[in-house]
């Protein structure tokens, strides 16, 4: 009796011992109390022997898992930036739907570098349409014919509160800002009301001066024919009188038929680029496609064909300049 009694005892405790092993190695138990070469081999015996269905988190599920909290992931980001660009809109005074855009069908689907350097003829693109004498200073200016369709939309809108908006520039291509750049780097012409001399002491000097107010050929927003000056070419002419009443429609309008003032005043928000131009509107739904393609496929490297070209890089003209503006128009 005895005997049976010492041999059930010992087939209890056995079995005690084989369930405490068990719940240890699924993780269960508190691992600490095996020692560590133990665990190892008892994981490893287990995930040998157990089949990989009946495990929770196996690879498998971790995969079909991932995609779900990627999409969940995307639409947050996607609905927070569409919230921001609302808050964004309405800081503005507008919102995005507000934005009158003429409805064009263009033939340009894709811009080359020779279009974003200003190397076509405005007058022979089929996407481009001579300005009327009524709205502008001369004759023989050129915009797109999208662009220029939001213009007479917001001419018309500041004409009835009795605003005249004058386009005295518009398209200008390579060769013609290679014109204007020359003739200050070669001191034919004035640059802030001085003539540079015709010795060039430092190239990246005189570049930076002549850039306070004139592009650097093949950046300059005039190549794309997204881009005018209305009115005049000195700030203080919009800060009082005529001018100022110019300004404070464009700066209250301009954004509902998609135009912005992209050489905003310097500062802490755009520390580098042309001086503030009050006069200079970009249509953005354009121009902020052809500022993406120049930050994405050009190099300042690119930018040569004239005097003074080799500051380009020195100068960073891609960064510093054809991205330096108000980031509102970005
Ligand atoms: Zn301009």
């Amino acid at each position: 009796m005895k005997r049976i009694i010492l041999f059930l005892f010992i087939v209890i405790v056995g079995m005690a011992c084989n369930r405490t092993t068990d719940n240890s190695a699924s993780g269960t138990n508190n691992a600490s109390t095996i020692a560590p070469e133990k665990k190892l081999t008892e994981i490893k015996d287990k995930k040998d022997a157990q089949p990989i269905p009946d495990t929770p988190d196996t690879k498998k599920d971790i995969i079909e898992k991932k995609p779900k909290e990627d999409k969940k992931a995307t639409k947050f980001k996607k609905n927070t930036r569409q919230k921001n660009d609302k808050i964004k809109a309405n800081k503005r005074g507008t919102t995005k739907k507000e934005v009158i855009l003429p409805n064009l069908e263009t033939s340009t689907k894709a811009f080359s570098k020779d279009y974003l350097m200003g190397k076509f003829k405005p007058n022979q693109h089929p996407d481009f349409t001579k300005i009327a004498a009524i709205h502008a200073s001369r004759k023989g200016m050129h915009l797109r014919k999208d662009a220029y369709a939001a213009f007479v939309s917001m001419y018309n809108a500041a004409k009835k509160d009795g605003v005249t908006l004058k386009i005295i520039s518009a398209t200008r291509p390579f060769h013609h800002q290679k014109r204007i750049w020359e003739a200050k780097w070669t001191g034919k012409r004035a640059v802030n009301g001085k003539r540079l001399p015709a010795k060039v002491d430092n190239a990246k000097e005189r570049a930076l001066l002549i850039l306070h107010y004139s592009s650097m050929p093949g950046t300059s927003r005039h190549h794309w024919g997204t881009d005018i000056d209305l009115n005049d070419l000195n700030n203080r002419y919009f800060e009082r009188g005529v001018g100022q009443r110019i300004y404070k429609w464009m700066s209250a309008n301009a954004s509902k038929y998609g135009f912005c003032q992209v050489y905003s005043p310097k500062g802490d928000n755009r520390p580098w680029g042309y001086e503030e131009e009050k006069w200079h509107w970009s249509y953005l739904p354009v121009a902020k496609r052809l500022t993406e393609l120049y930050k994405t496929t050009m190099n300042n490297t690119d930018i040569s064909g004239f005097k003074g070209s080799e500051t380009a890089i020195s100068i960073d003209m891609i960064n510093k300049y054809v991205l330096g503006i108000n980031p509102d128009c970005k």
